[in-house]
């Protein structure tokens, strides 16, 4: 029963992910969907690891590190999507493929020293506060030349790419410009950025805006409302 409504809902998704990726000139396979399954438990998830997606993304680490360890051995790739506290790297960074919301240079320079202890690469994404809302996180666009310089000068970290979140108050015109920004900002900043930085992954768009996000640039979208539809929290 939640089966079939999550294979529902995953084609819908995938089908309007396939459609932007056209109108940005790329191919579905370009496009990296990654399911945000923070709003249910492990069992639901599970379900959605066995519509296919392997690719799961949490915003608290507890829930991380749980689903973590009851869905193990399955081949997920997690990514961390939410703010992390400093004090919650040791645990999450051997759980996790790719941290999307590296947002401050403190935070940083803890994933780096940890990586370094336990002997891996931990790839990041920066996150860009580009609506400028005062209560998100990230860096803002005019410091993110300078940041790029010191994660360079970090062991232990891959910089991959850039994360953001479009501002609520922003509407879909909005968002639309915002990540229309990110992308400009991309491609100013692969002008810019020392060798050891690698740019090319755009993390923008949710349920309500993945598909301007992907006409815009993005390379991974986090969806969780819409894989969800018609089950109860
Ligand atoms: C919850 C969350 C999402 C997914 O949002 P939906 O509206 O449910 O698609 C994406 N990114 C982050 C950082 C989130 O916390």
């Amino acid at each position: 029963m939640i089966s079939g409504i999550i294979e529902n809902n995953i084609a819908e998704v995938k089908g309007r992910i396939a459609e932007a990726a056209k109108v940005a000139g790329k191919s579905f396979q370009e496009i990296t969907l990654v399911a945000v399954c923070k709003y249910f438990d492990a069992s639901v998830t599970q379900a959605v690891v066995d519509a296919g997606l392997l690719d799961l993304g949490e915003n608290r680490p507890q829930q991380l590190w749980e689903k973590a360890e009851t869905l193990d051995g399955q081949g997920i790739r997690w990514h961390q999507i939410g703010h992390l506290q400093r004090n919650k790297v040791r645990r999450t960074l051997p759980l996790i493929t790719l941290m999307h919301a590296a947002d401050s240079l403190r935070l940083l320079r803890e994933v780096s020293k940890e990586a370094v202890r336990i002997e891996k690469e931990q790839d990041v994404l920066v996150e860009v506060n580009i609506s400028g809302d005062e209560n998100k996180h990230g860096f803002n666009p005019e410091e993110m030349e300078s940041v790029l310089n010191e994660c360079e000068q970090m062991a232990g970290i891959k910089v991959r790419g850039l994360m953001a979140m479009a501002g609520l108050g922003s509407g879909l015109d909005g968002a639309r410009r915002e990540f229309e920004q990110m992308r400009l900002l991309q491609e100013r900043l692969l002008t810019v950025k020392p060798d050891g930085i690698e740019l090319r992954e755009l993390s923008m768009g949710m349920s309500r805006d993945y598909d301007i996000a992907i006409e815009q640039g993005a390379t991974m979208v986090r969806v969780g409302n819409s894989l969800f539809n018609g089950i109860e929290r």
